[in-house]
């Protein structure tokens, strides 16, 4: 059975441990970043930060709210960028039977520039990056390496509010929607992100539009090459 994250961004509050102990497992070096006025920081996902927390905030009636959105690799189901990689050059993303994590492998060093580029368009949620000096696509691989020696992912270990959970798929199914249920009291319009076709699995209490461009998987002129490569992938 495959593994699934289930993301509660009711319960997050933007504390980071999750972006920093990404990057201590991996022991990603230190990005040159400035302060652009918001709490997100280093501005957007990059080759040495698999997770972002993003923030922003809005003014709703005459209160200012805040938005919290831990983004990462959602490893999809059928993962569209596998499906356009494979056009470039077998073996560049794969993804593990047993647990469904989908990873970039060292052969992404051998593609171009441009081919990067085909890729990252094919994913929904503009997650794939590049090492501009190594060649390396990057982005969160589920810490296979943790999964496989039965621990949790270093986000979900860390996380003191209970926003990361991670198990098997059909639990975190289970509690996305318990929990969709009893935040749908007082948030009507909270949604489960796009659940059928991802093994991160996020609750949002409001219109995706306000926490992030690709909280969900967007309908825009990508649309085509994502679908061509996702129905590959369905018939391979
Ligand atoms: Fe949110 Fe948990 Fe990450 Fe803190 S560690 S930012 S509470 S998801
Ligand atoms: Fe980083 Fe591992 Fe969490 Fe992915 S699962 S964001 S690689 S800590
Ligand atoms: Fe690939 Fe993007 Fe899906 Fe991650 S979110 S598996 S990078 S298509």
């Amino acid at each position: 059975m495959s593994k699934s994250f289930f993301i509660d961004t009711t319960r997050c509050t933007a504390c980071r441990g999750c972006q920093l102990a990404c990057k201590e497992w991996f022991e990603l070096p230190a990005n040159k970043t400035k302060q652009l006025g918001t709490h997100q920081n280093p501005p957007d996902l990059n080759a040495y930060n698999y997770k972002l927390v993003r923030f922003s905030e809005h003014m709703i009636g005459d209160r200012v709210e805040w938005y919290f959105f831990p983004d990462q690799c959602r490893h999809c189901v059928y993962p569209p960028c596998q499906g356009a990689a494979d056009t470039v050059l077998e073996g560049v993303v794969i993804q593990d039977e047993a647990t469904g994590a989908v990873i970039f492998t060292e052969k992404s060093t051998q593609i171009s520039k441009d081919d990067f580029e085909y890729i990252r368009e094919s994913c929904p949620y503009d997650i794939p990056r590049r090492d501009e000096k190594t060649g390396r696509m990057a982005k969160c691989v589920m810490c296979i390496d943790r999964v496989q020696a039965g621990m949790l992912p270093a986000c979900v270990k860390v996380c003191p509010t209970g926003t990361m959970n991670f198990g098997d798929r059909e639990d975190m199914l289970a509690l996305a929607q318990k929990r969709l249920e009893k935040v749908q009291k007082t948030h009507p319009n909270a949604m489960l992100a796009n659940p059928d076709d991802v093994n991160v699995i996020y609750l949002l209490a409001d219109a995706p539009e306000r926490y992030h461009t690709h909280s969900v998987a967007q309908a825009s002129p990508r649309s085509r090459k994502q679908l061509f490569a996702s129905v590959r992938n369905r018939l391979a």
